[in-house]
């Protein structure tokens, strides 16, 4: 089969591999129709290897070059032994993650947090290919009023409301938003429809400011504003109860912290692609919380649930759709190019299942 590997930095390709392997004891083999294009597999694109294990992963005993790729949907193509609840056919959505189920984050159940996770794409082959065959456990039955497109959302809607849990959105919150991009728009679907008081959202002019208004946000272009400013005039002076800093870097870092109220909440999504230099006093002095945030925090269910109940609608998201053969070009170098041209390009691994 065709599929997109990484064998280093810059160097993603889509080259013939061997067919995903029948599924085993408890797995599923699944015919993918889209699979996003994430953050994440830029930076590994763009800046890697941070994930990519270039030694076996600990779980997997895989290591690159792998198939990259794990925000998806598809069809169930075949089931193996022991496993119930799927058959052929059914439309479903995986969480990215494999656990060990033995570290102390696995026993307490938070199987996104396990010490030696194996992520699809990252620490064993991924989803930019025509299938794939993994745990069935990790999987989920799609709603039948959200498409296969949609799914593909599943992932990184289950991450923004883990942020949210994390941020502990409380009824009456003013909220910031740092970035437009497709975890930003999601997360402000999210805040739209909860009881937060006030939700300000950040993004240079282009497509992605363009999409956050027409989804009724407020943005406001960090080059024309001063965001703590202006923030601080609209809360009474005293900065938001929580910020959502999806940039990940040290001047939205810096921006989060001084724009955030005494003892509020910033919730750090962005990853770093190099250490962050900030005054730790605007953290200290004003008794903030700085908070991490990784992974889904096992929210697919409850993702797809608000996908289904119409509280977030990715298709907005999607800027563009694209054949598994021009991941490359017409994805992650479009993608990290034009970044102001796109918010979530998505690409089709199987030209039967375009309209799912
Ligand atoms: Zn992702
Ligand atoms: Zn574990």
């Amino acid at each position: 089969m065709r599929a997109a590997v990484w064998y280093g930095r810059k160097n993603t390709k889509v080259v013939d591999v061997p067919d995903a392997p029948d599924p085993g004891p408890g797995e599923v083999k699944i015919k993918v129709a889209w699979t996003g294009i994430c953050g994440t597999d830029l930076h590994e694109y763009w800046a890697g290897p941070i994930w990519m294990p270039l030694e076996p992963h600990p779980l997997t005993g895989k290591a690159a070059p792998l198939i990259q790729g794990h925000e998806f949907a598809g069809l169930i193509e075949e089931v193996g032994p022991g496993v119930v609840g799927f058959k052929p056919g059914d439309r479903v959505t995986a969480d990215s993650e494999t656990h060990c189920g033995k570290c102390w984050a696995c026993q307490r159940h938070e199987y996104s947090l396990c010490e030696i996770c194996a992520y699809l794409g990252l620490g064993r082959d991924g989803v930019f290919a025509p299938y794939v065959t993994i745990p069935a456990d990790s999987v989920f039955h799609v709603p039948a009023n959200i498409s296969l497109q949609q799914a593909s959302f599943s992932e990184p809607t289950a991450v923004a409301v883990h942020v949210l849990q994390r941020g502990r959105l409380a009824a009456g919150d003013s909220v910031l938003i740092l970035g437009a991009g497709n975890q930003g728009l999601l997360q402000y679907q999210l805040i739209r429809h909860s009881s937060a008081s006030q939700v300000f959202m950040v993004e240079f002019e282009g497509k992605r400011a363009e999409v956050a208004r027409s989804l009724g946000a407020e943005v406001l272009d960090p080059s024309k504003v001063d965001v703590v400013d202006y923030v601080k005039k609209q809360t009474d002076g005293r900065g938001v109860d929580l910020t959502l800093d999806d940039a990940g870097n040290s001047e939205t870092l810096t921006m989060a912290l001084q724009a955030t109220r005494i003892q509020g909440r910033v919730v750090e999504v962005g990853i770093f692609e190099k250490p962050a230099t900030f005054n730790i006093n605007d953290l200290v002095l004003k008794e903030r919380e700085l908070i991490g945030i990784l992974n889904t925090g096992c929210m697919i269910p409850t993702a797809l649930k608000l996908m289904a109940a119409g509280r977030v609608d990715p298709t907005p998201l999607i800027s563009n759709r694209i054949d598994l053969e021009d991941v490359v070009e017409k994805g992650f170098e479009e993608c990290i190019i034009h970044k102001d041209k796109n918010v979530k390009v998505i690409v089709n691994s199987n030209r039967d299942l375009w309209d799912a």
